[in-house]
């Protein structure tokens, strides 16, 4: 996808903090941080939101929540705890058309989300 800022990132065409890499997914770091660890992890596949998933692509959600895990143990939150997030459009506060699971950790987080 041309303009999605989150391809160009994959691309490596835009500048970001890459801290996760494989053939399906890329992790970087959030460029207005909500917590002291707010990471982005995204498919490298261009969907704009949950809802265009295919059934095809449920081993790739799967594989988010994984990449999810291994940068908690990576970063050392795994066991003080972590939430991780999916906004799917305007009542979710998605701002980014292509699908991305938010990781944050490092403070107390809040229930239930405003
Ligand atoms: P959402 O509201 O779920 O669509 O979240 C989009 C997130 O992308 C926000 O937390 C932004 O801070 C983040 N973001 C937008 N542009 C960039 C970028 N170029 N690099 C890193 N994070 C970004
Ligand atoms: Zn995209």
């Amino acid at each position: 996808m041309e303009d999605c800022i989150f391809c160009k990132i994959a691309n490596r065409e835009v500048e970001s903090t890459i801290v996760f890499e494989d053939e399906q997914a890329v992790a970087f770091k959030d460029l207005n941080p909500r917590a002291p660890y707010h990471f982005l992890i995204v498919p490298k596949a261009h969907i704009p939101t949950l809802n265009d998933m295919q059934a095809e692509q449920e081993p790739l959600l799967g594989h988010l929540f994984a990449v999810a895990v291994t940068l908690a143990v990576k970063f050392g939150f795994a066991q003080s705890g972590y939430r991780v997030v999916v906004n799917a459009n305007r009542h979710g506060g998605q701002e980014v058309f292509h699908v991305h699971m938010h990781l944050l950790a490092g403070r107390q987080m809040s229930w239930p989300p405003g």
